[in-house]
């Protein structure tokens, strides 16, 4: 019986060690309080087994007297650990380091006793049936020690039951547990107390497991549920869990919003959140993710789906639960940015390199199909800009938008390459010249212009896509090619890339390349055209160019200059022709031909490539002339182009002595008005103005006010294109002082003029 009892004594003491051990290896705060206890106790068992098993009488003493020490130690621990684990009130009436004190006089009279014998005394004595062991007798003393065991029992049991009803009710269990097993042990020490045996030491090793589950194992069984539901409520997503026989067994607080029955949403196919979820549920097998769109009302929600299935242990499905993100914003902020990438600020079209990405696409995906890509350009917008001011521009270029979007569902992409050119990617047959047309009335709508008389023109090239594998940008190339050769036009807007066209443009690339050549080896050539009074009297003449070219032949302005005004190499024509005409004027002053003057034109593009002013001064020193010999053409289109630096540009021409020609006045758009801001000394009247006007007796009226006009402001006016007797009488009638024309002389070589007219 003895050996029954010493096993179950030591398989306590076995648990107690693997507990110690286990404790060991944990990091946890309360892991230092829980080891000192099962420390204690281990001794506490091990002192028993020995006390018990013992045959020699003083050994036995020594045993019994560990063990009391033992005991009286776990009982402090226990508290120490109460007070520390339950973070207790208590703490402020216990003076930890006083009980201590207390402790180690109560242990040294516990050892003291194996001397003296004043506190226990022990017996062999008959228990357990037939066999016989050491057995404490207690004496008066002994109970001292006792109440002060008990004393901290009691403490450490109070404490916990204040800890039980304060705790949180999830936590009360563990508290309880202890507070029960401890109070078990107690009566069983105190029930036993005339025992042979202390049976109250397995509830101590009880009590020591459980407070070791309690610090590091339990978790309140209610808390996991109660906690995941607090998370998934507070998260920012929905959360809809599904069981097998579709019930909603729980859903979160945003789901409560998205299942709201006055804002409901639908999908495309109206099917409700709620329906969907089930729906997909029934159909989907595995775990997924999905990208969808509800609708409230009008507005999209965009969720962001993803469907778990709930399986139990032995993976048997149990139900399935949807995480709902809501990417409305983050996709509205996305697709803000990517629109803002995409598309321009002030006409809300397509951006160049968007337009371009969006074009291909379509050209390549379809091949069978067929396209054109239209560019235009809206004339003399920088004109606009500059009379109107870049507002005004900027409402032109919306308008022209807004009206280029009216044909929207004919287009497959269009959008605004810069500037004043859009771009435009249709189908052939959809094509219609009218959807890029501009006037007046449409450019300036809105604005406090829209009755002005300003003429705007949008123009439009148009090519065909034909080599498909060609770049977007090269295809627009091709247009703007074709709309370069309407540019300026009056009656035709809209140009189609050809090969005609292309075989014109490549001649214009030969001509502009074979230009230096003309240029070194005097293939230019000046020609003169007589300018004369009324009396046909010849005052002067105005320089034209001629190419005799190799091989094409004589050449007129006609063919090339418009080339080289577009390609900017008129500057180099012209600074030929500039130092032709001064070099002409050096040899007739030479010659003591002084009177006749010669006139020269200016091109606008001139401007932006030399510096005019100082070229000139350098060529009057150069050859020694006089500035009144020389007369200066500039254009009434290039003039109304930058009026302000041409208005200074003059001047200082003029101050020099330069006699300065507005050249075809009433090409352009012209305001009469700008005849009192700008100081020329002579309007040149241009041709096609006279053509028209002596045809029409409202034309003549116009003529013979312009004339009457500039003779009001002193400026003295010559007309070109004169070609009849009466066209001549007519503009002497009106006040015209000089004149030029084939009925006056044609434009000849420098010999001829030189034999004919000096
Ligand atoms: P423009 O400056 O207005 O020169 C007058 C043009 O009218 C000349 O044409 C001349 O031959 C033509 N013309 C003169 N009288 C008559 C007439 O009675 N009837 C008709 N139908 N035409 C007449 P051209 O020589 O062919 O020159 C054309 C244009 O080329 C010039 O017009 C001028 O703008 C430009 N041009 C000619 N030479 C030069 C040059 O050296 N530099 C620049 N920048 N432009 C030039
Ligand atoms: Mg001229
Ligand atoms: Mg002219």
């Amino acid at each position: 019986m003895k050996i029954v009892l010493g096993a179950v004594l030591s398989v306590a003491l076995i648990i107690t060690g693997i507990y110690l051990w286990k404790t060991s290896r944990k990091n946890h705060r309360m892991a230092p309080s829980v080891s000192r206890i099962l420390w204690a106790g281990f001794s506490m068992v091990f002192f028993y087994i020995f006390a018990l098993m013992v045959e020699i009488e003083w050994l036995a003493l020594l045993a019994y007297s560990a063990y009391y020490v033992s005991v009286a130690w776990l009982l402090f621990f226990l508290l120490y650990f109460s007070l520390e684990y339950t973070g207790n009130f208590l703490e402020d009436f216990v003076r930890k380091d006083f009980m201590m004190v207390l402790l180690v006089i109560d242990s040294l009279v516990l050892v003291w006793n194996f001397f003296s014998r004043k506190l226990f005394d022990i017996r062999w004595e008959q228990a357990l049936g037939a066999e016989s062991l050491y057995k404490p007798v207690l004496k008066e003393l002994f109970y001292v020690h006792y109440t002060f065991m008990v004393l901290i029992a009691v403490i450490f049991l109070v404490g916990m039951i204040c800890r039980f009803f304060k705790a949180p009710a999830f936590y009360r269990g563990k508290y309880l547990i202890i507070a029960i097993i401890f109070s078990g042990m107690m009566i069983l020490n105190v029930r036993g107390f005339e025992d042979p045996i202390d049976f109250s030491i397995i509830g101590y090793v009880a009590e020591i497991i459980c407070i070791y589950y309690c610090a590091f194992v339990y978790t309140p069984q209610r808390l996991l549920p109660k906690t995941l539901t607090e998370v998934t409520s507070n998260m920012s997503v929905g959360v809809l869990a599904l069981d097998l026989e579709d019930r909603i067994i729980y859903n979160n607080r945003i789901v409560d919003g998205y299942l709201d029955i006055e804002k409901p949403l639908y999908d495309d196919n109206d099917t409700d959140l709620e329906t969907w979820c089930r729906e997909q549920a029934r159909k989907k097998t595995g775990d997924w993710e999905t990208e969808v769109t509800f609708w409230r009302g009008k507005e999209p929600v965009f969720f962001k789906i993803q469907m778990q299935r709930i399986m139990d242990n032995k993976r048997q499905l149990q139900g399935c639960y949807f995480i709902i993100q809501d990417r409305t914003e983050e996709i509205k902020e996305l697709r803000k940015k990517q629109h803002l990438a995409t598309h321009d600020r002030l006409t809300d079209l397509y951006i160049k390199e968007h337009f371009y990405e969006q074009a291909e696409k379509y050209i390549k995906s379809h091949p069978e199909e067929e396209l054109y890509i239209i560019c235009t350009d809206i004339k003399d917008f920088k004109m606009i800009n500059d009379f109107f001011g870049s507002r005004v521009g900027d409402a032109v270029l919306q308008n022209y938008a807004d009206k280029i979007r009216e044909a929207e569902d004919k287009m497959i992409a269009y959008g605004r390459l810069g500037n004043d050119n859009f771009a435009v990617l249709m189908k052939k047959e959809d094509f219609k010249e009218s959807y890029f047309d501009l006037n007046s009335k449409e450019a300036f709508a809105g604005s406090t212009f829209s009755e002005v008389s300003f003429q705007v023109i949008a123009y439009a090239g148009v090519y065909q896509i034909v080599e498909r594998d060609l770049l977007v940008s090269v295809m627009c190339g091709r247009a703007k090619m074709a709309l370069s050769t309407v540019k300026g036009d009056r009656t035709r807007k809209v140009a189609y890339y050809d090969n005609v066209l292309r075989d014109n443009i490549l001649y214009e690339q030969e001509l502009s390349k074979e230009l230096e050549e003309a240029i070194a080896k005097e293939h230019l050539q000046m020609y003169l055209q007589p300018q004369t009074t009324a009396d046909e009297k010849v005052i002067g003449a105005e320089a034209l160019i001629r190419w005799n070219h190799p091989e094409r032949g004589t050449l007129g302005p006609d063919v090339f200059i418009p080339i080289f005004e577009r390609n900017g190499l008129i500057t180099e024509v012209d600074k030929y022709m500039w130092e032709a005409a001064c070099k002409q004027l050096r040899k007739w002053t030479d010659e003591g031909r002084r009177e006749v003057y010669i006139s020269v034109n200016i091109s606008p593009k001139d401007f932006y490539f030399v510096d005019v002013y100082q070229t000139f001064v350098g060529l009057l020193d150069k050859y020694r002339i006089e500035p009144r010999q020389l007369k200066l053409e500039i254009t009434e289109s290039a003039v109304m182009r930058d009026f302000e630096t041409q208005k200074e540009l003059i001047n200082k021409l003029r101050s020099l002595g330069f006699v300065v020609e507005m050249d075809d006045f009433g090409s352009a758009y012209s305001s009469l008005n700008m005849l009192k801001d700008i100081d020329v000394d002579v309007i040149k009247l241009d041709m096609g103005f006279l053509q028209q006007s002596v045809n029409s007796e409202k034309g003549k009226s116009i003529l013979r006010m312009v004339v009457g006009l500039s003779k009001q402001l002193g400026i003295p006016v010559i007309s070109e294109g004169v070609e009849t007797r009466e066209q001549l009488q007519f503009l002497q009638e009106l006040g015209c002082e000089m004149f030029q024309g084939f009925y006056l002389g044609r434009p000849m070589d420098v010999q001829q003029f030189e034999i004919i007219y000096l």
